[in-house]
């Protein structure tokens, strides 16, 4: 699993190959292979699941939901794939040194209760990304979150979004429009989002 979780160093590696990860197209792509890495690893914990059958012991799933929830707090209501991802990454740096204390569990215990703690982390994401209005919204924090990664040519990552304005396409598709100055050198740029899913929240 954490091995898995280190693909993203080589994917974010490979895409920074073709496309700045710095900037607009690079964060897009990052973004689609970051949600595709989240739920490979939650079929993957769920098939495992499903395979062994096996009991885990709530008590140890409350202790870890106690000792690695650190991270999981962080996570926003809307995340975005990456924060996922590190939050992830921080349960497992946390998950060695309290199985060294035990704290009364076995490690097999405590490693099928970290099964569950993980899914729930993954499912609390896809869940938000399966529900129409969520979606809409985690991708309107995506845009945010495009922003404050995006680098300016005088390097400073400090762009500030102007005006945020929703537009129609001449084929009638919604898409948002965000001018940004840079705060440093005050250059000025626009990038567009596409809002696939603004539609979805009138279908309920
Ligand atoms: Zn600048």
């Amino acid at each position: 699993m954490a091995g898995l979780l280190s693909q993203r160093a080589r994917f974010f590696g490979a895409t920074g190959e073709h496309f700045s990860v710095h900037e607009y197209d690079g964060i897009q792509v990052i973004d689609a292979l970051d949600e595709r890495q989240l739920r490979c690893i939650r079929a993957l914990l769920q098939g495992y699941l499903d395979r062994t059958r096996k009991k885990h012991d709530p008590r140890a799933l409350e202790l870890l939901a106690e000792k690695l929830a650190p991270g999981a707090k962080e996570m926003p209501q809307y995340p975005v794939g990456y924060m996922v991802h590190f939050v992830l990454v921080k349960a497992f740096q946390a998950f060695d040194p309290l199985v060294e204390e035990g704290h009364g569990f076995e490690k097999p215990a405590l490693e099928l209760a970290m099964v569950h703690h993980l899914l729930s982390i993954l499912d609390k994401y896809v869940h938000t990304r399966e529900k129409p209005v969520m979606r809409h919204f985690s991708d309107v924090v995506r845009e945010h979150s495009v922003v404050l990664r995006l680098k300016c040519a005088c390097g400073a990552e400090k762009f500030e979004v102007k005006l945020q304005a929703l537009y129609q396409s001449p084929q009638g598709e919604p898409f948002d429009r965000l001018d940004l100055e840079c705060r440093d050198c005050r250059a000025k740029r626009s990038i567009t989002f596409d809002l696939p899913h603004f539609k979805d929240m009138y279908q309920i």
